[in-house]
């Protein structure tokens, strides 16, 4: 959509919330959060009351859209910014809201992309592979990666990639995460890294390419997996330093960005931000 277009359809608050509220309510059919009745009525301030419970709520009440007392509008451009990879700083001038608040609200769309829902395991051909984020020294494995964040990474060819932040890369650590995202059964193509040694035992197949002698050998690579190492470090590199602390949220931001990277994203990101923020009651 062209951006011109985008903002004739938010051009009204009423427009931008409309907008918003499709994603909140499945089939506009509004429910009580607290008792989940249907029976609930609008009352003044844009709000609605539960017949049954007397609870009272609004359109963003318990969502991640209201972890921030800004208009629709401004959330919308938020989002659209968010979606073409503007910096907070950048968002704060363009939207016209305080640099906190436009941090804030980024901060709120990557918690929500962390807390969508996991997806099916990935089955047939994946790729696993292990790489350092951060740091300015180029870390060996193990030791030496001092400074560094290990990120342990899945791809299913085809498919979809998985990505977390991990402790470290041992065996146990890697062989845990395979078997909780990956179906038994499966093709695993690795490096020769030993972590990976235990998985012809767990109920996969493995292959190994040697990168000291090839690059790729057939279907044996692990090519996919280099392709979103280079996609998620390039993009983080923007960042100038992430803190320690928010790196997952990055990392579930990248994940997110490169699975769906073929299609709008926008349309994605309102959904996520309209869901409940789990335990919000
Ligand atoms: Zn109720």
């Amino acid at each position: 959509m062209a951006i011109d277009e985008f903002a004739r359809r938010i051009q009204t608050e009423n427009k931008a919330r409309r907008y918003l509220r499709q994603a909140c309510w499945k089939n506009g059919q509004k429910y009580c959060l607290h008792c989940r009745s249907r029976h609930v009525y609008p009352i003044v301030g844009r709000r609605y009351r539960c017949a049954r419970c007397g609870y009272r709520f609004a359109d963003w009440t318990g969502r991640f859209l209201g972890g921030l007392r800004i208009s629709a509008i401004k959330w919308v451009w938020i989002l659209k910014l968010f979606e073409l990879e503007v910096s907070a700083r950048r968002i704060a001038r363009e939207v016209g809201v305080s640099y906190p608040t436009a941090l804030r609200a980024c901060h709120q769309l990557r918690q929500a992309i962390v807390a969508q829902t996991a997806p099916a395991l990935l089955r047939g051909e994946v790729e696993a592979d292990e790489s350092y984020f951060g740091g300015r020294r180029k870390g060996k494995r193990g030791r030496g990666a001092a400074g560094k964040v290990p990120v342990f990474g899945i791809l299913e060819r085809n498919g979809t990639v998985r990505v977390e932040a991990v402790p470290n890369v041992s065996a146990p650590t890697l062989l845990n995460w395979t078997l909780k995202k990956v179906r038994r059964g499966s093709i695993v193509y690795t490096d020769r890294w030993r972590g990976y040694d235990s998985l012809m035992f767990c109920g996969y197949r493995h292959l190994r390419v040697d990168h000291k002698r090839y690059f790729r050998q057939g279907k044996v690579y692990i090519n996919g997996l280099e392709g979103f190492w280079s996609y998620a470090k390039e993009r983080l590199a923007k960042f100038h330093g992430v803190s320690k602390q928010k790196f997952p949220l990055y990392l579930k931001e990248m994940e997110f960005r490169y699975n769906h990277r073929h299609q709008p994203l926008l349309p994605l990101l309102v959904q996520v931000a309209a869901k409940l923020v789990p335990n919000h009651l």
